[in-house]
């Protein structure tokens, strides 16, 4: 695989195997026009074993800005990155690699980080959750970012439902959240927000089926699955009058932090009604 070029203005990208379902080509590419910022981000296919010839020809072209990353090299790709941030040791996985001066003054330099967190955290930032009991469904990458936010807003006890319990545990460890794990079937119980992080309920995936009558009236349900954009947990949230926040909340708010960096301009936040409206087209 090569990856020249015939780029002759800033450019950014995702890289994935596969890549065609991203919607960041949409979101990003959205931003850049509402603003007429004179640069391209495109989706780009990149398989594991291209992936050190990806990055070595990316960091000679000056026109690159970075990249977002996707399944499944967002483990992968930090040996190409300076991990100054230390997301090796939290999160564990970076989905933005990003041209940056060098600290040494010697040209440029390649950083990773994760807007996973900060994107899961911005739609709900207006909650006061200190010390509120909260409920994790799955242990994957994307609860890795959730619980590290969780962490970071000193939430009470965490409950985390998943199939692999040993792999929940230890994600209360790395993360040093007081709670316990427990089996998918072991129930839903009282919490202030409740965060379906796991596959299930995607589209080709198992449905979710939970039983949300123990949350209390001003409880937050917030599923990060965005295909189907309407789960059947939302669904069932919403037949209960509960607040929900869907997973274009989270994909949106992890693009805007992206965008921001490779870019270097805010995006137009005040267009997220038709940014919603092109990416649920
Ligand atoms: P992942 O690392 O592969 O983790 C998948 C999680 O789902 C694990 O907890 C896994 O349980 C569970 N799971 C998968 N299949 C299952 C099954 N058949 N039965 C029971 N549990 C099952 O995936 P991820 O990257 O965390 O992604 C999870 C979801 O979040 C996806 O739908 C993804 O699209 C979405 N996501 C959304 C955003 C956003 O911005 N909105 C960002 C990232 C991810 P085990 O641990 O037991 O295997």
């Amino acid at each position: 695989m090569t990856f020249t070029n015939d780029a002759t203005r800033p450019y950014a990208e995702v890289i994935g195997d596969p890549i065609a379902h991203s919607k960041s080509p949409l979101i990003h590419g959205f931003w850049l026009e509402v603003l007429g910022i004179d640069a391209d981000y495109r989706a780009t296919h990149v398989t594991p074993e291209a992936l050190p010839g990806y990055f070595a020809q990316r960091r000679a072209d000056p026109h690159w800005r970075g990249c977002n990353i996707t399944i499944p090299h967002k483990l992968a790709a930090l040996d190409h990155v300076e991990d100054r941030g230390g997301v090796r040791g939290t999160i564990g996985a970076i989905n933005l690699a990003l041209r940056v001066d060098a600290l040494d003054d010697e040209g440029d330099a390649i950083i990773g980080t994760n807007t996973d967190a900060g994107g899961f955290y911005a739609p709900i930032a207006g909650l006061d959750l200190s010390g509120a009991p909260v409920t994790v469904i799955g242990a994957g990458g994307a609860a890795r970012a959730i619980l590290f936010a969780l962490s970071k807003i000193g939430v009470g006890p965490v409950t985390i439902l998943n199939r692999n319990v040993l792999k929940a545990a230890a994600l209360l460890a790395t993360f040093g959240l007081k709670g316990q794990a427990l089996p998918l079937n072991a129930g839903i119980g009282p919490c202030a927000l409740l965060v379906n992080a796991s596959a299930l309920g995607m589209a080709g995936q198992p449905p979710l089926d939970v039983d949300l009558s123990a949350l209390p009236e001003d409880a937050v349900v917030y599923d990060v699955v965005y295909a189907p954009l309407e789960t059947a947990l939302l669904k069932a949230a919403r037949a209960r009058d509960l607040e929900t926040v869907d997973g274009l909340d989270m994909l949106i708010g992890q693009a805007a932090l992206a965008f921001e960096m490779l870019f270097g301009a805010e995006p137009p936040r005040d267009r997220d009604e038709d940014l919603r409206a092109l990416l649920t087209k």
